[in-house]
């Protein structure tokens, strides 16, 4: 689904990516972990064509959208993103927020897009939140409705980015169950996670950024069970 060659990226004088190689497969989960500025916000920033890369390409669905000609807002609909917090419009309602991107850049109709809105928050069981305005939510609550939201335009790939790390340990949890729930029913998904034990469960391929360099990946069991680079080692020594 989502194909990432040679990813470079820099900031000035600043090479925060360096030639970033990773493939998604249909259905599959990949969990990218790595140091605080390792670049994983990055590499999930160019995934999702909110960076221009510097050299290389993403192809969605063997497409290459990096090619200038592609137009990226188009792009950037089949995919969903969540970052670590705000991502909800505070002035809409729940409902408003989820519904705003199938109506107005899907051009569904308004009556779908509520009817599956609402399917949707009932699945998350915040259906009687429909209402509300997100800072009336916690912040778990706030994270699942994004969640749902971008998924509400039935992306190719969900990208997510930290989405609990900004979370009170108490809500992680409940974040976690729906990621874990939505990768069972067959979404694409790349993570940027500090949560190796939910990377353990849920990914099918871990993947260790390491100063921009995709130092290593594989199944889960084999890079945080038996990492071969020194970096990882260190790496998993610190937050295990
Ligand atoms: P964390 O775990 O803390 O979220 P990360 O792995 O997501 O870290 P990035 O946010 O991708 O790391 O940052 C990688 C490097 O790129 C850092 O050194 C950061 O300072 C730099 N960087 C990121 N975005 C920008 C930007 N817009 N302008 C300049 N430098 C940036
Ligand atoms: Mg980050």
């Amino acid at each position: 689904v989502l194909e990432l060659r040679g990813i470079v990226k820099a900031f000035g004088d600043d090479v925060v990516l360096r030639g970033v190689d990773l493939a998604v497969d249909e259905h599959r989960v990949v969990a990218l972990i790595g140091g605080s500025g390792s670049g994983k916000s990055t590499l999930l920033r160019c995934a999702s064509l909110l960076e221009t890369v510097d050299d290389g390409q993403v192809l969605l669905d063997g497409e290459d959208v990096t090619d200038p000609r592609v137009d990226a807002d188009q792009v950037r609909r089949r995919m969903g993103v969540v970052f670590q917090a705000y991502n909800l419009f505070p002035h809409l309602s729940v409902l408003d927020n989820v519904t705003l991107a199938p109506t107005v850049v899907h051009g569904r109709s308004r009556a779908e897009a509520v009817e599956e809105a609402r399917a949707l928050l009932d699945r998350i069981g915040l259906a009687d939140k429909a209402a509300e305005y997100p800072d009336r939510l916690s912040g778990g609550q706030q994270q699942r409705v994004a969640i749902v939201r971008a998924l509400a335009v039935r992306p190719r790939v969900l990208l997510l980015d930290e989405v609990t790390s900004a979370l009170d340990p108490e809500l992680v949890g409940e974040v976690l169950s729906l990621v874990r729930e939505v990768a069972a029913q067959g979404m694409t998904i790349v993570m940027a996670t500090h949560e190796m034990g939910f990377a353990r469960q849920v990914a099918d391929t871990v993947a260790f950024l390491d100063g921009g360099v995709l130092l290593e990946s594989g199944p889960p069991a084999q890079v945080l069970g038996e990492p071969q680079h020194p970096r990882t080692r260190q790496f998993l020594a610190r937050v295990i």
